[in-house]
């Protein structure tokens, strides 16, 4: 099950809880924090989806918890919607500014809630998925997004999902040289117990799956000391599109009338 997550940072236990039933009864995993610090531990933990973020907290407040999250890593980019009882246009204004993604005043109606949680997320997998192309061709290599499909050859080559994804990304990022820890996050983000050794022990292992017809092409180079680089292929038509010119490619080059 991969149930979106959503953390809730709210001091007022029955709004919080409010909250947290509906969400679950939607179908979101929800996490309730009633102080700041606490929400920032368990946006650390469990990498939320979404925050919703009340600004009014007893110590550390809503501002100075939106701040710390903009301010880690792993949360610079998660959605906030920020929630207050004050109705306060400078607020509203001001939480935009700093870069929240919605804003929601107290008293609200949980129907509002539910439709403003629903596009927020929906904006944020729109935006990630944006530039990301649905087949990437190069040389006898495809990788096809949509059908999750690797073939060498025009034949299928079954690799796992980290495999995949750490080929993907390699293949997205033409021509540069991701280390370790990018790869970690690109590909693996949200797990934990990841370390770093594992990008290499999924490089050698979809290293030999794709060389097993590829011949004397090679798909991706070590740079020593720094990471690994997808390797262009001579023959190459770097084909980035949304499938038609890549499958062209993929034809002889009689039938193209080339
Ligand atoms: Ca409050």
């Amino acid at each position: 099950m991969n149930l979106e997550k959503i953390l809730i940072i709210e001091d007022e236990h029955d709004v919080a809880d409010l909250l947290a039933y509906n969400l679950s009864k939607e179908g979101y995993q929800p996490f309730v924090a009633h102080v700041g610090v606490t929400g920032l531990r368990r946006s650390q933990e469990f990498h939320p989806d979404l925050v919703i973020l009340d600004l009014m907290l007893p110590g550390m407040d809503g501002w100075e918890v939106f701040r710390c999250l903009r301010k880690e890593r792993e949360t610079a980019h998660t959605p906030v919607i920020m929630l207050t009882a004050r109705g306060d246009e400078a607020d509203k204004v001001l939480g935009l500014e700093l870069g929240a993604d919605d804003y929601i005043t107290k008293p609200f109606s949980l129907r509002e809630v539910m439709a403003r949680i629903k596009t927020v997320l929906r904006r944020k997998d729109s935006e990630k998925d944006r530039g990301r192309p649905e087949v990437v061709q190069s040389g006898q290599l495809r990788i096809d997004r949509g059908r999750f499909e690797v073939t060498v050859a025009g034949k299928v080559t079954p690799l796992t999902t980290s495999e995949f994804e750490l080929l993907y990304t390699l293949a997205t990022n033409r021509g540069r040289v991701l280390s370790r820890d990018r790869l970690l996050d690109l590909v693996w983000g949200q797990e934990e117990f990841v370390e770093p050794r594992t990008v290499d022990v999924h490089i050698t292992r979809l290293r030999a799956k794709l060389s097993e017809r590829s011949g004397s092409e090679h798909y991706v180079d070590t740079v020593r000391g720094v990471g690994y680089r997808f390797r262009e292929q001579p023959t190459d038509c770097a084909t980035i599109t949304n499938g038609s010119q890549a499958h062209l490619s993929t034809l002889p080059r009689r039938q193209r009338g080339g």
